[in-house]
């Protein structure tokens, strides 16, 4: 097979207005933190991007402080639509500042260009665009009439999607009529920083969001501040149950969005080609540094030696190199450590008997890389099966029957995603009934929209983001609804039977 090659084609960096050092913004302001400042460096060449300021304990309490005071003074006395001019203001502007903020992250983050410029950036935007829609209809929440907010929210966020993280915390609970303090992780705080610059072009009232940075010491502070009345984590599960340990018996309301490792199930009628880009978007999408990805491909037997050709066939076509590049379909592994421990649980694998293939990719000289990489002949029992890689590194496992697809998939401690591949619409609607996993895609992977609940069940976190549903995550009822006279339901029969069997089915509906 011959390839077409393709001339190197860089995103300019020019765009971005960097300053080489980055404060705390807290408070409306850019100030210095009084931890020990650290760098920000990019993962495909390991050179410097900016130095950046580390919150202590005296910082996170300056930063607590000023979202409570704002919150007391400010926020909470606007009406929901002056809220939502605000929010509506950010979304524009991150509209404008896009191409800069989609090279900022793939620099800073190591993921290819067309993915931040293309899916992280807009829906970044869409997320702003669809809690600021909500912030004046927070009677129709479906809470009651005036439901409230909670108060400061401490919100601690991951590096695989940074901006779109920070969006995902933060609209809703604006919306909502709290403020923030958010930290972001230390391998990818720029654009959250630039982010911090955007609320200064819109106006927004100081301490409604402060930004703070710092390491996981920073988080652990913020998450155990007394004055904090919610906290909202993102990451993984060893750090979430730590969480959850120190949140319990306080006041704070908690949501966690931990790990995963979501099962792609494709059956033998499915449509092959597609199902095999769904299956490269599902796991080496963003380097599979994916909460959600499909990272257990559950195939059934008649097709293996078919789909998998076919699938390292489509893996010998990917692009991997420079994220800045515009052609580049895979880029770097975001860290030292985050490399480490997808090489060390790719050993394992083959250590205990799984067959691995990488894709022959020319690696660069210097940065964090992995190739495309399956392992085949992976039993429920192997740690490929079990253990969330978070790189680019599928396993794949067999199923005769539907019964025996849907038992493997659920056997796992998380729960957040899932794919179904087949011709047959009953046969989708049969099996996401019987799978444990808060998202379930059918022909399709790895599709987000704001107005969808996104989450898991057990081991993968609580609470959803997105939707109404994710508004509900920073808010507590209000008063119960009351009818108005004319929208009170009038039976419109005789027999009281029927008028109550009638309201039972608008529930159902409902
Ligand atoms: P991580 O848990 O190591 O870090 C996440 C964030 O928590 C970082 O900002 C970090 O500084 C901070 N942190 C670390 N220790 C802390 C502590 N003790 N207290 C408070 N904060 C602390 O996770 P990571 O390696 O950055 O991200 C990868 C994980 O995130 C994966 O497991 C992935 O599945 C998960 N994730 C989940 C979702 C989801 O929506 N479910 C989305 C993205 C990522």
């Amino acid at each position: 097979m011959t390839f077409l090659e393709y001339a190197p084609a860089p995103e300019s960096k020019a765009i971005l207005k960097l300053k080489p050092e980055y404060g705390l913004f807290i408070d409306g302001k850019f100030i210095s933190g009084h931890g020990k400042p650290f760098q920000t460096i990019s993962p495909s060449t390991e050179d410097p991007i900016a130095t950046i300021s580390c919150a202590n304990e005296q910082d996170v309490d300056v930063a607590v402080s000023a979202a409570r005071r704002s919150y007391e003074h400010i926020w909470s006395r606007l009406n929901g639509a002056v809220r939502g001019k605000y929010l509506f203001r950010i979304a524009r502007l991150i509209q404008e500042r896009s191409r800069e903020l989609a090279v900022a992250e793939s620099w800073d983050n190591g993921k290819p260009i067309k993915e931040s410029r293309d899916v992280d950036i807009p829906l970044v935007a869409a997320w702003f665009f669809y809690y600021a829609g909500w912030a004046d209809k927070l009677d129709y929440a479906g809470l009651g009439a005036d439901p409230q907010p909670f108060g400061v929210a401490a919100q601690v966020i991951p590096w695989n999607f940074p901006l779109l993280m920070l969006a995902w915390k933060i609209a809703p609970a604006l919306a909502a009529g709290n403020t923030v303090v958010l930290k972001p992780a230390e391998t990818t705080p720029l654009t959250a920083l630039l982010f911090a610059e955007i609320l200064e072009q819109a106006d927004m009232p100081p301490g409604v969001v402060n930004i703070i940075t710092g390491a996981g010491e920073t988080g652990r502070l913020l998450v155990n501040h007394p004055d904090v009345n919610k906290v909202a984590f993102t990451g993984s599960t060893a750090v979430g149950r730590e969480i959850a340990r120190a949140v319990s018996g306080t006041h704070k309301k908690l949501t966690l969005e931990l790990g995963g490792k979501g099962a792609n199930i494709v059956f033998e009628d499915a449509p092959i080609d597609q199902a095999v880009e769904g299956i490269v978007n599902g796991i080496f999408f963003n380097q599979g540094h994916v909460c959600c990805a499909g990272s257990r491909l559950i195939v059934q037997e008649s097709i293996h030696d078919d789909l998998i050709e076919r699938l390292k066939s489509r893996l010998s076509t990917l692009r991997l190199g420079d994220p800045l590049d515009k052609n580049t379909d895979i880029g770097a592994i975001n860290s030292p450590a985050q490399l480490e421990r997808i090489k060390a649980l790719s050993s394992a694998g083959e250590v205990e008997g799984a067959t691995r293939w990488s894709a022959d990719c020319v690696m660069p000289a210097k940065g964090f890389w992995f190739p495309p990489t399956i392992f085949t002949n992976v039993s429920t029992s192997h740690s490929v099966a079990r253990d969330e890689i978070f790189g680019p590194v599928l396993s794949v496992l067999t199923f005769r029957t539907p019964a025996e697809a849907i038992a493997k998939a659920n056997n796992t401690p998380y729960g957040l995603s899932a794919g179904i591949w087949t011709d047959k619409g009953s046969r989708i609607l049969a099996v996401a009934d019987e799978l444990r996993a808060g998202v379930v895609w059918a022909n399709t992977f790895n599709r987000f929209d704001p107005s969808s609940p996104f989450g898991g069940y057990k081991e993968s976190g609580y609470g959803r983001e997105g939707g109404r549903h994710g508004l509900l995550a920073y808010l507590k009822s209000g008063a119960p609804a009351t009818f108005k006279r004319s929208e009170k339901q009038v039976p419109t029969s005789a027999s009281p039977v029927k008028a109550i069997r009638r309201s039972r089915m608008t529930k159902r509906v409902v």
